[in-house]
């Protein structure tokens, strides 16, 4: 069983983010890039099914311009045996992505699509709920196991009153939620490796997929700023502000 696993290339998770002055956007000029955490884990986990016997070959895929080639060299390191580049310097978002997804899972013939529950960049959490729509796969969201038996895949979703399973037919679409597992780093030698593996290049075109932004961005705003707290002595002094200054009692 091929499994599909799609990478983005985020601002590193440690970057304290800054609005662009134009408010169009967020700045990322000389900014350090990363792949999503949510897709580290996906990698993580496609690599153990490998590791496990369960998955033949792990397949990176990441959409974007040239420089999504780093983090899919990272992903090759960390132990994928193949990438794809969708490469465009579109703005995409996570219909058009899906739709790319879905066309290379098509041509792959994947059995199993694990991505991020989220970018941490838009934090839309939209992209695998689109793909299985579009593909026509079931999905198991959120997991925090994942257990493959024989054509179906068990998967312990982390939702909203506490743990819940499923039992999907490959193929199937996962996202990853932060408790699944814990990602290796990359060693050395398979840096060195990773140089070597194949990285193929495909255009939106060739998919035949139009990525054209189906929504616009208005404007970007950092949050307003928080006041200052105020420690308090008792707990009779904080019913007390919390009745006369806060107004909430
Ligand atoms: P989102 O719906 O944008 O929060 O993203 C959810 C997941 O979709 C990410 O964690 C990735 O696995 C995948 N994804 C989103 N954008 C891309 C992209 N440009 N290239 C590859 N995968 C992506």
């Amino acid at each position: 069983m091929k499994v599909l696993v799609a990478v983005k290339r985020v601002v590193d998770a440690n970057v304290q983010v800054r609005v662009k002055a134009d408010n169009s956007g967020v700045e990322l000029a000389n900014v350090k890039m990363a792949i999503n955490p949510f897709c580290e884990i996906a990698i993580e986990e496609a690599i153990r099914l490998k590791e496990a016997g369960q998955a033949s070959e792990v397949i990176v895929v990441s959409a974007g311009d040239d420089a999504c080639q780093e983090q899919l060299r990272t992903a090759l390191a960390l132990g994928a045996d193949r990438a794809i580049q969708v490469a465009t310097d579109a703005e995409l978002q996570p219909l058009a992505v899906a739709k790319l997804l879905n066309q290379i899972a098509t041509r792959e013939e994947a059995g199993l699509i694990i991505m991020g529950k989220q970018s941490i960049d838009g934090d839309n959490n939209q992209t695998g709920q689109m793909l299985a729509a579009l593909a026509g796969m079931p999905q198991g969201t959120f997991a925090s196991e994942v257990k493959i038996e024989g054509d179906e895949v068990l998967v312990t979703r982390e939702v909203d009153g506490g743990l819940q399973q499923v039992g999907l037919k490959l193929p199937a679409v996962i996202t990853t939620d932060l408790r699944l597992n814990e990602p290796r780093y990359a060693s050395l030698p398979n840096i060195m490796k990773a140089k070597r593996k194949p990285l193929e290049s495909v255009t939106p075109d060739e998919l035949g997929v139009d990525v054209a932004p189906r929504l616009t961005t208005v404007e970007v705003n950092n949050p307003p700023a928080r006041a200052a707290g105020q420690m308090v002595g008792s707990v009779a002094e904080l019913v007390e502000k919390l009745k006369t200054e806060a107004g909430v009692l």
